[in-house]
């Protein structure tokens, strides 16, 4: 059963973060942009007609049609009357609990995650910095010299001060 859509500008626009193509959109700008071209070619030749499209054309058709699938997430909106093309909205949360395991880690006075490797010899350390190009981080990853893994460690040339 369609609704009329009800929802925030958040719903619509995000919260100011970068429209990143996402298989997982959560607001609707975000799921224009994440449509595959074979998605966009439909929905050109099926909602306007053939005629090329710009983003905002599309939010301006889906704030007219104002028709939704769902109430809750993940929200179903409509980019057509008929509901032919729909494109699905997630909730946030994933995200979120991203950023809470984060913060689990337990973290030095400067930020930085405690080491969960042991620290290498000096020699290895030099070796790494002078020579390799690339550097342990404290939790064993590869990475920049004075880089950062995506775990949030950093190389141990860094979190000893070296560079
Ligand atoms: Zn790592």
């Amino acid at each position: 059963m369609p609704f009329e859509l009800s929802f925030s500008d958040e719903f619509f626009w995000g919260e100011g973060e970068p429209y990143e193509v996402d298989t997982r959109p959560t607001n609707v700008m975000q799921a224009i942009q994440s449509m595959s071209d074979q998605e966009w070619d439909d929905m050109c030749k099926e909602v306007f007609d053939g005629r090329e499209v710009g983003v905002h054309d599309v939010m301006d058709k889906i704030r007219e049609v104002n028709t939704c699938s769902d109430l809750r997430p993940p929200v179903r909106v409509w980019v057509d009357e008929e509901g032919y093309t729909t494109l699905t909205i997630y909730e946030k949360d994933d995200e979120e609990e991203a950023e809470e395991e984060k913060d689990d880690v337990e973290r030095d006075e400067r930020g930085y995650p405690l080491p969960t490797v042991d620290e290498p010899a000096f020699e290895d350390l030099e070796h790494m910095l002078l020579y390799r190009g690339t550097c342990d981080a404290t939790d064993g990853c590869i990475v920049e010299p004075d880089g950062k893994c995506e775990h949030g460690h950093v190389s141990w040339g860094r979190y000893l001060g070296f560079v």
